[in-house]
C-alpha cells in the first residue's frame, strides 16, 4: 500500500476541547503540508479544506478515515476557505465519494473558474504570458507557464458543485456557530471563520505564522490586490482572537501580533521598492521580482514572485508614488512620481 512520501501515516492532532481534529496532507512544494480540520456534530462531519488531489494526498485521506473511524458517508459537508489547489482541490473527490456539500463564496468559486473553469484554463494558459510579457518576463520563463498551469488540472479535479456561504450569514459547523469573515489579496473571496466565544479563528491563508501569505496580482482578477489584503488584515485585527488555526504551519496564539508584523513587513517592502525606482529611473515588474526574489527560482515560485511583485507595483501606483508607463518596445515601466 502507498503511503506519504515519508512513508508515515498522515498526522492528525485533536487540538481542541470542542473536538477539532487537525489532519496534516503532504504537499510537494516548500509549504510541505496543508492543515485540513474536521468537526463532528449530530448532523455529521464537516472537512474543512481537504488539500490538492495527488496520489499521495489520496491514500493519507483513506488512512486518515480509517484511524479516525470515519466512514466517507459520515461526512456531510465540505467548507473551502479559497480556491487554490492546495486547499480546493480534493473538494470535488471528496463530492464524488461522500455525497457532501461543498460550500465556499461566490466570489471564490468565481476565482476557481477563472483559474480552471471550462472557460478559464485555455485562456489563462494565454494570458498570464502575455500579461508577464508586457511586464518584462523575458520568453525563457513565459515558455514554461503554460505547462505549469495545467499542471494544476489534476489537482482540482473533478470541480465541485458548490453553495454560497455569505459572510453575514453564520455556518453551523462542529456545533458551534462560526461567523464567516471574507477577504481577499492572498485569494480573492477567501473566508475565515470564527467563534467568538471560544476566540477560535480558522484563518486558511488569510494570516499564516512565519510564512507571509503571498499576495498576488493576477490578470483577469483584483486590480488592487495589495489594498485588499492589508484592508482584510485590518479587519481581521479588530476580533479577539485565543488561538488561531491556519492552512500551513501549527496553530498559533500570537494572531494580532503576527498581523501587525505582515502590515509592517508589507510597508517595509513598498518602501523598498520605492527606493529601486527611485535609484534606477524605472523598472519593469519583472525587474523588480527579480531584485527582490533572485532568478534562481522554479516556474512555481517564479510566478508567485512576479504575481507579488506586481501586486506591490500596483499599491504604490494606487497611493499616487508610482506611475506605470509603456515604453516604445511595448513594455511597461513603473517610476516615482
Ligand atoms: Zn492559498
Ligand atoms: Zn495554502
Amino acid at each position: 500500500m502507498r503511503h506519504n512520501m515519508s512513508g508515515q501515516s498522515p498526522e492528525i492532532s485533536h487540538i481542541d476541547e470542542h473536538g477539532l481534529i487537525q489532519v496534516k496532507i503532504t504537499l510537494s512544494n516548500p509549504l510541505r503540508w496543508v492543515n485540513s480540520y474536521i468537526m463532528r456534530d449530530e448532523d455529521g462531519m464537516t472537512l474543512i479544506d481537504p488539500g490538492p488531489r495527488t496520489n499521495t494526498s489520496e491514500q493519507e485521506w483513506k488512512d486518515a478515515l480509517t484511524m479516525l473511524r470515519i466512514g466517507f458517508d459520515e461526512i456531510t459537508t465540505v467548507v473551502i476557505t479559497h480556491h487554490h489547489p492546495d486547499h480546493y482541490g480534493m473538494a470535488g473527490w471528496f463530492q464524488e465519494k461522500s455525497g457532501a456539500d461543498v460550500w465556499m463564496s461566490e466570489r471564490a468559486h468565481q476565482e476557481a473558474g477563472l483559474m480552471w473553469g471550462d472557460f478559464g484554463a485555455a485562456d489563462m494558459n494565454e494570458e498570464m504570458p502575455a500579461f508577464f510579457a508586457l511586464h518584462g518576463m523575458p520568453q525563457a520563463w513565459l515558455s514554461q507557464l503554460p505547462e505549469h498551469l495545467n499542471s494544476f488540472i489534476a489537482q482540482v479535479s473533478p470541480q465541485p458543485k458548490v453553495t454560497y456561504i455569505r459572510e453575514d450569514t453564520p455556518l453551523r459547523m462542529g456545533g458551534r456557530v462560526w461567523l464567516p469573515v471574507q477577504t481577499a489579496g492572498h485569494a480573492p473571496g477567501h473566508l475565515s471563520f470564527y467563534h467568538p466565544d471560544s476566540g477560535v479563528m480558522i484563518c486558511g491563508d488569510a494570516v499564516l505564522p512565519q510564512i507571509s501569505p503571498n499576495v498576488s496580482l493576477v490578470p483577469g482578477s483584483d486590480a488592487e490586490p495589495l489594498w485588499l489584503f492589508l484592508e482584510g488584515l485590518r479587519r481581521l485585527r479588530e476580533l479577539p482572537v485565543r488561538v488561531a488555526y491556519p492552512g500551513h504551519r501549527h496553530p498559533f496564539t500570537h494572531y494580532r501580533e503576527r498581523i501587525d508584523a505582515l502590515l509592517l513587513h508589507h510597508e517595509e517592502r513598498l518602501t523598498d521598492i520605492a527606493g529601486m525606482l527611485s535609484r534606477a529611473g524605472g523598472l519593469t515588474a519583472f525587474e523588480v521580482c527579480t531584485a527582490l526574489f533572485g532568478d534562481q527560482l522554479g516556474i512555481h515560485q517564479m510566478r508567485f514572485a512576479m504575481c507579488e511583485a506586481l501586486a506591490h507595483l500596483a499599491e504604490l501606483v494606487r497611493q499616487g508614488r508610482a506611475e506605470q508607463r509603456e515604453t516604445e518596445a511595448g513594455v511597461y515601466r513603473f517610476r516615482l512620481v
